[in-house]
């Protein structure tokens, strides 16, 4: 017999592609255009090169303190990770342990199944309705645990609290994972955080990737009851103790110190997103109603496959899915005001061209 036998094959995610090329618009993978706030790279360039020899602190404790203080909780009630692929990754292994299918979104970030399969849980998935919102009623009852964006991806479409709320008062019995990955683009209030007080089963996911610009640090976080985090830890350190690296831990916090850039840099990418969206508009696409660092665009006569090419021929890289539903749809990162009006002017030389 193989060796081969006995190799655990899996079918990879596919992220969006980082060119080596200097002169791409890159729109692909919702990245923030702007720089983070100065006194990260201070924080980074501050770093000893003695501290280096040692390992971080296993507990990231400062980092996790300054989450809470930033969130008016208890550190125990965050955990860090490396990035929130890292903090999703262990909360599947955590808290989807029962045996019973967990339930997400037919259209959802599409990591979601490939750790399901990785770790042998069973799913189910729930179509989005026609106009792509999650019908909250398709997931009362009977799964193992569930987990959704809000806003979705790559709709961008946000949640109403009321729903968000009734998805996980009507699982208590299980653990509801709401992936905030883009709710810092969806404006203040937004968020489940507030529901943390009332339901023990509730796990609010968060990136550093996209609202904070620390993408290439990679810094997630969740956040949730003691004892729910409790357990997060237990297997973190069942895992690898040393997750997170110095500079990130430093970064991390120096990131949440700075609100007043870090609100600034958000109100930019929103002004930016709405432009961008009533020109697409004027140029025959129809978007959805994204809360998001991204528009979900199709055009009434271009296909989108026909589009993505054109576009990444012409240096402009944004995302395409091949998936039925949304095989007509671009998703659109919010690069800079001057990045988005190149990609509009091409789009409007097609449009006239083509
Ligand atoms: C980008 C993204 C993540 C992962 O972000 P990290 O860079 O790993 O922090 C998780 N969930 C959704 C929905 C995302 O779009």
């Amino acid at each position: 017999m193989s060796w081969e036998a006995n190799v655990r094959r899996v079918i990879p995610y596919t992220p969006g592609e980082q060119p080596g090329q200097q002169d791409i618009i890159k729109l692909n993978t919702n990245e923030n255009p702007y720089p983070p706030p100065p006194g990260v790279m201070e924080a980074i360039r501050g770093i000893g090169a003695e501290r280096y020899c040692l390992y971080p602190d296993p507990d990231a404790g400062r980092l996790r303190q300054a989450l809470a203080d930033y969130h008016g909780l208890k550190k125990e009630q965050v955990f860090v990770g490396v990035g929130s692929d890292d903090v999703l990754a262990l909360a599947f292994l955590t808290f989807f342990h029962s045996g019973r299918p967990i339930f997400f979104p037919d259209i959802t970030y599409s990591f979601y199944d490939v750790w399901a399969d990785l770790y042998g849980i069973p799913y189910e998935t729930k179509p989005l309705r026609d106009d792509l919102t999650i019908a909250v009623s398709d997931y009362r009852g009977g799964s193992g645990g569930i987990i959704f964006p809000n806003p979705n991806a790559p709709t961008g479409i946000l949640m109403d609290s009321a729903e968000v709320e009734a998805m996980i008062r009507d699982n208590a019995d299980v653990v509801v994972i709401v992936d905030e990955a883009y709710i810092d683009f969806s404006g203040d209030k937004k968020s489940a955080l507030s529901l943390l007080e009332r339901y023990d089963n509730l796990l609010v996911v968060r990136t550093f990737s996209k609202s904070r610009s620390l993408a290439g640090l990679r810094i997630g976080y969740a956040l949730g009851g003691e004892k729910l985090i409790g357990y997060l830890q237990d297997v973190k350190f069942s895992f690898n103790s040393y997750t997170m690296n110095l500079p990130s831990l430093m970064a991390g916090e120096a990131s949440i110190r700075d609100d007043v850039y870090f609100r600034e840099a958000l109100e930019k990418v929103i002004r930016t997103r709405e432009w961008t969206k009533e020109k697409l508009q004027d140029l025959g696409f129809v978007c959805t109603d994204s809360r998001s660092n991204f528009l979900f665009a199709s055009h009434k006569r271009v296909a989108a496959a026909e589009l993505f090419t054109a576009l990444k021929q012409a240096g402009i890289y944004v995302r395409y899915f091949s998936r039925p539903r949304i095989d007509n749809y671009l998703r659109i990162s919010i690069g800079t005001q001057a990045q988005m009006e190149r990609l509009i002017a091409y789009l409007q030389e097609y449009m006239d061209h083509n």
